[in-house]
Order: C-alpha cells, then structure tokens, then sequence
C-alpha cells in the first residue's frame, strides 16, 4: 500500500484532473478494512465526471455502507493518460476509498448504463489484474457482477460475467452480501458461491445457462445446464418507493462533474409507453414517493452537500403527482437561501412552462423539448403523444416568458420512417425559429438528431437498425436544409450508434469481437475522440462476425431473442401487440393516468395497479 501511494504521487501530477484518482471528497464512506468481512468495489465503466453524476451508484453506494458487515468503494475507468501511466508503473487499477487493487476486493460489481462502455469493463478488469474471462477466475478472485439497463442483456458481456442482477439493486443486493458474508465465513469454494447466488430471485449466473444456435445463425434455446436454475430470471423491484433507502449524504467531488448537485428521485418507472424506449419498458411500474418524503429528503441533501441546486431527478418529473405543489414547496423554502430547483426534461405543454418559470428556468435561456420525430403519422408510430400545436404553443409561450433557445431533439431511422417524416424535423424546426411570440423573441433553434437503436424488451425490439450510409444521408437530409441564422443542427456519428445496435441485441458470440476489439487498442468508446470503427470492422472480420445480423436484421416474430430467458416483468405479447399497434399508427394510454394496457408487470410482480396519486 504504502509504495502504490508512493508511486501515486509521482503519476498524479503528470495527468489531467489527477482528482478522478485521489477520493477524500466530503461525505466519502472509509471504514476499517480490517473490521468489515465483505468488501465490495463498485465500478463505473466511464470516467469520474460521469461515474459521480449516477444516480444509481450513489443509491448501492449508501445500501452497502450502510451494513456494518460490508464496505463500498469506488472505482471509476482511468482515461486514457492515467492508463498509461498505471501500466507504464505496473499499478494495479484501485479504489478511491482506500486504494485497494480491485482485485482485493470480494465482490466487483459494474454498472452497465451504456453498450458503448463495454471495452472499458474489460480494460478495468485487465488493469486490475482479474481474468478476463469468468470460466479462468480461480478461488481467491473476485466475483464479478453486473447491473443496470444494459443488464437486460448481459449476453454480449455475458463470458466475462459471474453473474447478473436484474432490476433494482438496493432490493437484491442485500441478499447477495449475506449469502457472501456466510460463504466467505465458511470459506466455501467458489462454486457453492455461485450455485447460492443463482437461487437469488433476479440473479443470473450466465454459465449456468447454455444456447443454442440455429444453422441460419440465429439463437434456438437458451437452457439452464444444471437443476435448481430458473428457465427464466425475472427482476426485482422495490414494491414500496416510499420505504426505500436514500442517500441522504451522496458524496460532493472535488472537481466539476456532468450532473453537479443534490437529486431528488420522485418516483420509478414511467408509463408513457414511448415504443423506442427501453427505460420505459423495464423500469416499469410507476412508483412514487410521498410528498412528505420528498420534502424530508430535500432538506437533508442540502444540508448534508451544501448544494445550490437541487434537480428532480425521474424519467419524466413533471409527470408526478405533486409535482407543481412539490415545485412551490422547494421554492418557497429554499428558494430564499438561493438555492435552485432544475427540472431535468420537460415535456412540450404550457403547464411545463409554468413549473419551468416557476424555478427561474430562464436564467438558463435555452429550453429543450424531445417531439422525436418531424411528422405526426410517426409520432404515432412511436407512440409520442405531442402534437404540432403542442409543441409551437409551448415554445411561444416560453418565448413570451422570456427564453430566447429552444432545443429540439429527435431521432432518425425510426421504423418506418419516410424522406417526408424526415423533412418534417427540418420543417417542424423552421416553424419553432419563425415563431413571432409577443415581447418575446427566438434567437436560436438548436436540432439534434440522434440515431435510432432497436433495443431488447421494447416493442421495437424485432426491428433492424437502418444502415450507416441510409442513416447518413437521413443526416445529410436535414443537415443541408437546416441552414439559416437562428438554426444549428447536431448529430450522433451513424458508425457508434450501429456498435451501439450491435451490442444492444447481441448474443454471446459478439463477446469474441468485443475481446479482440478491446485486445487491438479500443476502448472509451463512447468519445468520440478515442472511437476507433477501423479497428472495430477489423475485430469483427477476425472473428468472423457479421456486425449486421444483429443491427441491421429484423429477427421474425417467432424467433428466440437472445434476452428472451431475462424477464422485465413486461410480456413479450404485450410488446408485439405494441409493435402491431405502431405499424397500424395506433396509440396506448399512459396507464398511470387511463386505463391498464395489460403489458403484465404488475400482475407478474404481484404490485397492485394503481392511477398516480393514489394512495397506498
Ligand atoms: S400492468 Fe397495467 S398498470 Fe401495470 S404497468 Fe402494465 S399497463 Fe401499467
């Protein structure tokens, strides 16, 4: 220890923002190693800035810390300098906390947000000196897991991976440190391990299950390999937001991170039922926390961090129940201390508007609202429930109270999408920039226009990605139109958004490219600065993957999907009938406010079904 904070000194200085790697920030937990029998590290597999604005990590962060039997700590993926100088001074990848090598710890468990970060959990599992592969890890390793999003399907990562947890980890972690306190008690060999964790609702153990291929190439099973393994892993919830631990002292970094304050998470899960979207499906179903709760939790945050910004962090806050009442309660308390409430999204109506003037959203001069698509016909398609009218009367009634740049964000290659949907995004924003709003005026309307990815557990899930260069002249489409003074365009490169489809409906066998993807130099994939697509089109001819079978193809209704033995809870009926619905321009309720569509999470996780607002 003493010579790795030797040499630690010596590297820092050298490297940018040497505060990623040094921990000590306030509110950091540092307990005895020696006194605690279960260490667990918790990995982000991106840089620090991003790692700390988390929302989940801070939540397991606290869940552990919180046991006297067990300690967190925190490790985040080195940029590219610090890399160099870890393995240039031949020093393992360690904790903030207590600069332990990763691979003293017990259990090392990443969080998977993105697909775009997966060369970045080899790279940290390399740079900690832990095996590659689950099948080389021996006793003494530690056991490496995996959670989040992306976790509904672990398969392309799923070799590297003792095992999964599926859904929300502050419900099921608790039971994985146990059976890991007694086992390590026992000193129990590894496999015991494993075959306890795999009889954990919501855990999969990814070698306990064996698939089969067809000769087309296409997934025939996915079958358990030994008795006493569910045939499918369904995940875990919370069932009571309210009683759910917060953390009340998140810790405060040192240096400027992506999210820079206090959040509040209102409530899980979000019932809209946008077609494309995966948090959506698998997040559901709505779960709110008392305004009282709230509000307690508020004041401890703010004393706790001495933040000036408090954001109500859910996937759609202004979609809780209290939201407006929760809004003037913050101001009116804090607003005097100079502190800021910031909504993270809003959706394109005048009640939005209202909550946003409310906590001086117009200090920040730009609003950003997501219509996803230019033309009403795919808006349908994709179940976005805003409307032309909607979206102009908002924005001139934003512009009338005082903001002057409007982002504008959609998505291209939707399914279905035709040059008319796509000139409607060009000519939807010419409409936002020629607005004339009284007493007001509209000096910039910034497009973004993001690339639509099929992802696993949505209704969208049987559809291919549209190919790169379709894609890019989509981009170029809008791009060309979208000259004029007060209109900018921004767009995601179409090569990351096709990995991104890769890995998002990948199987096991895409985890030989991502090896040999990582092995010739990738990593940081999600920089664009560091993305290398020559090296990635090199991994996939060495091992002889065809990238396209999974982004481009539209895998028929009947076949095995990949994910098909992780069950969000949502059913795959449910999601087909959705895809029917699209393809026919149908829409679906909001089920929090109308009626139940039946997409069978509640039933399967025995939660009652409930309207917002209604009480417990
Ligand atoms: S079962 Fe019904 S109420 Fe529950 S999340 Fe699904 S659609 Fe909504």
């Amino acid at each position: 220890m003493a010579q790795l904070l030797k040499t630690l000194e010596e590297i820092l200085p050298r490297v940018e923002k040497p505060a990623r790697y040094w921990g000590g920030e306030w509110n950091q937990v540092k307990k005895d190693w020696q006194a605690v029998p279960i260490h667990m590290a918790l990995c982000f597999p991106d840089i620090y800035e991003v790692g700390m604005s988390h929302l989940g990590s801070k939540i397991l962060y606290h869940v552990v810390n919180a046991r006297s039997d067990a300690l967190m700590e925190r490790v985040y993926a080195p940029w590219v300098d610090m890399e160099k100088e870890l393995r240039a001074a031949d020093l393992p990848l360690f904790s903030l906390e207590t600069k332990t090598p990763l691979a003293g710890f017990d259990l090392v468990g990443f969080t998977l947000q993105y697909e775009m970060t997966y060369t970045n959990v080899l790279n940290m599992l390399d740079l900690a000196g832990i095996p590659l592969r689950a099948a080389e890890r021996g006793e003494g390793d530690p056991f490496v897991l995996a959670g989040g999003p992306c976790a509904f399907n672990p398969e392309p990562l799923a070799p590297f991976l003792d095992f999964v947890v599926l859904g929300e980890g502050e419900e099921v972690l608790g039971e994985i440190l146990d059976l890991a306190r007694d086992w390590k008690a026992r000193r129990g060999a590894r496999a015991d391990f494993l075959t306890a964790v795999a009889a954990v609702p919501g855990v999969y153990v990814p070698a306990f299950y064996d698939v089969a291929y067809r000769l087309d190439g296409t997934v025939a099973a996915v079958r358990p390999n030994r008795p006493g393994v569910p045939e499918r892993v369904r995940k875990r919830v919370v069932r009571d937001f309210d009683k759910v631990t917060f953390p009340e002292r998140p810790v405060v970094p040192f240096l400027d991170v992506v999210h820079d304050r206090v959040m509040l998470e209102l409530f899980r899960g979000c019932a809209r039922g946008c077609r494309f979207c995966q948090a959506g499906m698998i997040y559901r179903p709505v779960r709110e926390k008392d305004m009282a709760t709230l509000l307690a939790q508020a004041e401890k945050l703010l004393k706790n961090t001495g933040y000036g910004e408090i954001s109500l962090a859910s996937l759609s806050s202004l979609d809780y129940s209290h939201i407006a009442e929760l809004i003037d309660a913050l101001v009116n308390q804090y607003g005097t201390e100079g502190v800021r409430v910031s909504l993270p999204s809003l959706r394109a109506d005048s009640f939005a508007v209202e909550q946003a003037r409310k906590v001086h959203e117009v200090r920040r001069s730009s609003l950003t609202f997501a219509p996803e698509a230019g033309s009403q016909r795919l808006r349908n398609v994709i179940n976005k429930n805003v409307t032309e009218g909607d979206l102009l009367a908002t924005v001139e009634t934003a512009a009338e109270a005082g903001w002057n740049a409007f982002k504008l964000y959609f998505m291209l290659g939707l399914p279905t999408e035709t040059d008319d949907d796509v000139l409607g995004i060009v000519e939807l924003a010419r409409k936002v920039a020629n607005l004339k709003p009284q007493g007001g005026r509209i000096t910039r309307v910034t497009v973004s226009t993001s690339n639509f990815v099929p992802k696993p557990h949505t209704p969208f899930q049987w559809e291919g990605q549209v190919e790169r260069e379709e894609l890019r002249r989509r981009q170029l489409l809008v791009h060309e139109r979208l000259k004029g003074k007060r209109l900018e365009h921004r767009w995601h490169e179409p090569e990351q958004s096709f990995l991104e489809a890769v890995f998002s409906k990948g199987d096991r066998r895409t985890a030989a490219a991502l090896e040999r993807a990582w092995r010739l130099g990738c990593r940081l994939d999600g920089w664009s600065e560091h993305f290398r697509f020559d090296l990635w089109q090199q991994a996939f001819q060495e091992t002889g993957l065809d990238p396209t079978f999974y982004a481009n193809r539209k895998p028929a209704a009947g076949e095995t999907l990949p994910w098909d033995h992780l069950d969000p809870g949502v059913s795959k009926e449910f999601l087909l009938q959705e895809r029917e619905r699209a393809l026919s321009g149908e829409r679906t309720p909001d089920c929090s406010r109308e009626r139940c569509s039946a997409c069978g999470v509640c039933p399967a996780l025995d939660i009652p079904i409930r309207r917002r607002g209604e009480t417990k």
